[in-house]
C-alpha cells in the first residue's frame, strides 16, 4: 500500500528490481480516503500513477470514500499524530488492502505508511497485523538511502502534511 510517491518511490523501485526477499508479483495499491481535500488527493494520486508508469509496475486505485473514513475515525479527531486517530486510519486502510488482496489473488500486504518521520513504524505494523487476518502482513524495512536518492533526482510533488484535515490544521 502506498500513500504518496515521495514515500513509496524507494519501495516500489526495490520491488520492481526484485530486491525484496519473498516478494515476486506485486501491485501498488493506492487507497487513501484519508486525504483531504480532494484536490490534494488528486495531486498525490497523479504523482503516484506517473511514477508507477515510469517504472512499468502495476497499480490499482481504491475508492476515495472520505465520508466513510471520517466515520471510521469519529471520536478521535483531536488525537495527536501517532495517536489513536492514526491507528484507526491505518486499520481502515489495511482492512481495504486485505479485502483487495483476497479478491485479487495476492497473499500478502505491506505498506510504506511508516516511512515518514512523523509516523511510528511499530504502530503501523500493529495495525497491519491486526487487520490482515488470514492474509500475511509483511513488516518491511525499506531502503531509506534509496528513497532519499530517488527523491533528490525526481521532482515529485511533496505535500507538507500527512493527509487528513486534522493533520492539515496542526
Ligand atoms: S495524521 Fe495521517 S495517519 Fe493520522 S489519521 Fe491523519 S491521515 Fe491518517
Amino acid at each position: 500500500m502506498s500513500c504518496c510517491a515521495p514515500c513509496s518511490c524507494g519501495a516500489i523501485k526495490q520491488l520492481a528490481d526484485g530486491a525484496v526477499p519473498g516478494v515476486g508479483d506485486f501491485i501498488v495499491l493506492f487507497y487513501n480516503p484519508n486525504i483531504y481535500p480532494d484536490t490534494e488527493y488528486q495531486k498525490r494520486l497523479d504523482e503516484q500513477i506517473k511514477y508507477c508508469e515510469q517504472l512499468g509496475v502495476k497499480y490499482a486505485v481504491g475508492d476515495y470514500n472520505h465520508d466513510a473514513w471520517r466515520i471510521a475515525v469519529r471520536g478521535f479527531e483531536d488525537a495527536p499524530e501517532r495517536g489513536s486517530r492514526c491507528s484507526k486510519c491505518f486499520a481502515f486502510r489495511f482492512a481495504y488492502a486485505r479485502n483487495f488482496a483476497i479478491q485479487n489473488g495476492y497473499d500478502a500486504v505491506g505498506s510504506v505508511f511508516g516511512v515518514s518521520r512523523f509516523k511510528d513504524q511499530n504502530q503501523v505494523d500493529a495495525a497491519g497485523r491486526d487487520a490482515c487476518g488470514e492474509i500475511i502482513y509483511m513488516p518491511i524495512n525499506w531502503d531509506e538511502k534509496l528513497r532519499v536518492s530517488i527523491n533528490r533526482e525526481t521532482d515529485f510533488y511533496r505535500q507538507k502534511y500527512c493527509g487528513c484535515e486534522f493533520s492539515l490544521r496542526k
